[in-house]
């Protein structure tokens, strides 16, 4: 006999309390997470209409008190279903209840106050629209000719800042909506610029709608509901907008496919490019991709011939790369300049400032925690095992792998050639804007970091004054390198390409590529030609090398090939199991136990760890992770769904989760 899990009244308010039925025989085969169902339900036994959650062999409640399932539903209207369907997926795959994946697949109910908002009418309703150049138009007709013949497929377009990539989207989606469907279009949400919503209210009026964070709760279900009645054909939203109730899904676009803000932090830690393929795959749509810099698991996917890869190397509209300086900060040591500017940064400032031409400078916070490296050759302590950089934990003055655990006392001479000038990196936005305004008398300056945002609208206040040239330096962390074009930047200077790269996980030549990418793009935008700096001790690194060249290919040939001989993600697949506890001991023992339970399953599985999480003490929660390694997905899921049930039955006081393929440091 099996049982399903019904919620009766759908919606995020309600999937707290399911109902348990039989299923009677007769629908076993039908019934799935999804399925619409008639209940007897309460004490007159009037008939209600449900939705299975999921299904299980051993209900909660004693059997005699279950009523059986009355009868299936089989609906045209399937959008809730889906949404169901999709919270399964989510929960199977990144480790959850039902429940949490419900709560982030359903909109919260929430009555629509005040009035309503209007964007402000667009006159020149990017007139006549845009010619497409031919680049643009053979993508664009590719996509419709795969359409119209019934072929759906995921595409990336490999574009660089500037080729037209939004343009092709809007056409694209304009084809998809002509023949009655909608379609979902992804954005960072700090790439949600004004700009860019009235480029598509332009082709699409008041049928599309964007969702953000600053949205109330009652305009997002009032967007939802709009959706679900067909109001609107686009919605154009951060991850979340996955979730829009859209009857009929033909094309999903992800623009920035790259971002790391595509993958959840809270648990279902899902990723939505890999939600987005489900979606698509559950509604027959098709999926596209758009990067200056694809992400190494879409372009090697595209490499296989899974998705069909496009290219745009030109710009369409103006401004030209600018030129770019790798300066070696070893020489600068060696010759005798401890500033943290080099010679040739300080000198293209001076001349900047003498142009009233503006500035960004640009250090990477991302991985700062405490990598130790040498001032004089540049190395940075790595581990043997794993070849990534060793994490100072200060207060044991020790080094330590977050991968695996491996540890070192911190050693006081560098390991490679013998130097005392070996430290942690320690330079923050706060001692940039210090030495700037010591160095050049009168200098107006804006730092935008963790510190000077924390405040709401700190962030748009900060950009619109650099904007308006009230300032001419602008200091910041990565906060700066994305989105807003400013005409008058003609210098990026990168303080410390390093810290980046010395970030103790697998992904940091990926990420500091993207950055430093990025970063250069940003300079010399409008008339006037551009200059970079790019400042490191590890001139010859790849990632620097091929960013200061603007040249992905070369970049993805060295890190695809990093990969594949250490085995990490696209090549092969990584579980963490991530705990956390109060009690030292009992947490390591948990930990332990369940590395030892996966190595006793199959003694062939790759394990690695247990180890001290890259932050091992949060709160004065004790952190620990183990990971392992897989080819085969299928297997990274049996193991998963094996601990979580060792789990259930260990009930204890810490916390544990997983994640699929990492990209963030635990
Ligand atoms: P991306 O999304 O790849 O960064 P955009 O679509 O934003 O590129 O285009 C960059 C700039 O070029 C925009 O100002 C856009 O209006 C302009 N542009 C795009 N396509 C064309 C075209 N076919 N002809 C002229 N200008 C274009
Ligand atoms: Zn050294
Ligand atoms: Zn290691």
């Amino acid at each position: 006999m099996r049982y399903a899990n019904i919620i009766i009244d759908i919606s995020h308010e309600a999937v707290d309390r399911p109902f348990t039925y039989i299923i009677p025989d007769r629908f076993e085969e039908m019934c799935h997470p999804g399925t619409k169902v008639k209940v007897p339900f309460g004490k007159g036994n009037s008939v209600r209409v449900g939705y299975i959650l999921d299904i299980s062999d051993n209900p909660d409640v004693p059997v005699y008190r279950l009523k059986e399932i009355e009868d299936i539903v089989l609906s045209q209207d399937a959008t809730e279903s889906k949404l169901i369907e999709l919270a399964f997926f989510m929960k199977e795959r990144y480790g959850s209840t039902m429940i949490n994946a419900l709560k982030t697949v359903l909109p919260v109910k929430k009555a629509y106050r005040g009035k309503k908002k209007q964007l402000p009418a667009d006159d020149s309703v990017s007139s006549a629209t845009v010619e497409l150049n031919e680049a643009q138009q053979s993508i664009v007709d590719e996509f419709a000719s795969d359409y119209d013949t019934g072929v759906r497929k995921t595409y990336l377009i490999h574009g660089i800042t500037g080729s037209g990539k939004t343009e092709v989207y809007i056409n694209m989606i304009r084809h998809v909506v002509s023949k009655g469907q909608s379609c979902i279009v992804l954005i960072p949400e700090i790439g949600l610029t004004y700009q860019t919503v009235m480029r598509f209210r332009k082709y699409f009026g008041d049928r599309v709608a964007i969702m953000n964070s600053m949205l109330s709760a009652g305009t997002r279900y009032e967007h939802c509901c709009r959706a679900k009645n067909g109001e609107i054909d686009v919605i154009i939203g951060p991850r979340s907008a996955l979730f829009t109730p859209f009857a009929n899904i033909g094309l999903i676009v992800i623009d920035e496919e790259h971002e790391s803000t595509y993958k959840s932090e809270n648990v279902p830690r899902y990723h939505a490019k890999e939600v987005a393929l489900k979606l698509a795959s559950m509604h027959g749509a098709s999926v596209v991709l758009g990067s200056a810099t694809p992400s190494v698991d879409s372009y090697y996917k595209a490499m296989q011939s899974d998705y069909r890869l496009f290219t745009m190397d030109k710009r369409a509209g103006m401004g030209e790369l600018p030129s770019v300086d790798i300066v070696d900060l070893r020489n600068e040591l060696a010759e005798g300049n401890r500033s943290i500017f080099s010679r040739r940064l300080m000198e293209l400032i001076k001349d900047r400032l003498d142009k009233k031409e503006q500035i960004m400078l640009f250090i990477n916070r991302r991985g700062y925690a405490g990598f130790v490296s040498c001032r004089a050759c540049g190395e940075a302590v790595k581990c043997p095992h794993c070849d990534v950089s060793l994490s100072e934990h200060r207060s044991e003055g020790k080094l330590v792998c977050h991968y695996c655990g491996y540890e070192i006392v911190k050693p006081k001479l560098c390991p490679v050639c013998g130097s005392k000038y070996i430290s942690s990196f320690r330079a923050g936005t706060e001692q940039i804007e210090d030495e700037v305004r010591k160095m050049y008398p009168g200098v107006r300056t804006l730092r935008m970091d963790a510190d000077t945002t924390r405040q709401k609208g700190n962030y748009e206040k900060i950009l619109s004054s650099f904007g308006n040239h009230e300032a001419d330096v602008l200091i910041g962390t990565q906060m700066i390198v994305k989105g807003h074009d400013y005409p008058l930047v003609t210098l990026v200077g990168v303080i410390a390409a390093d810290i980046g790269l010395a970030a103790g996980d697998y992904a940091a030549g990926e990420r500091t590529f993207d950055l430093l990418t990025q970063a250069a793009g940003r300079s010399g935008r409008g008339d006037r030609p551009g200059n970079v700096v790019i400042q490191t001790y590890q001139p010859d690194h790849y990632s620097v090398v091929h960013a200061a060249n603007q040249d992905y290919k070369s970049f993805y040939e060295e890190e695809i090939t990093y990969r594949e001989i250490s085995m990490y993600p696209p090549v092969c697949n990584i579980l963490a199991v991530m705990a956390s506890g109060k009690e030292m001991n009992a947490t390591l023992s948990l930990i332990s136990e369940m590395a030892t339970i996966v190595r006793q399953y199959n003694s062939k599985l790759n394990v690695i760890g247990p180890g001290s999480a890259g932050i091992g003490k949060i709160n004065d929660y004790y952190r620990y992770v183990f990971y392992i390694k897989n080819k085969d997905m299928s297997v990274l899921i049996k193991i998963k769904d094996m601990l979580e049930k060792y789990l259930t039955n260990a009930k204890s006081e810490i916390s544990v989760w997983f994640d699929v393929n990492p990209i963030n440091p635990f």
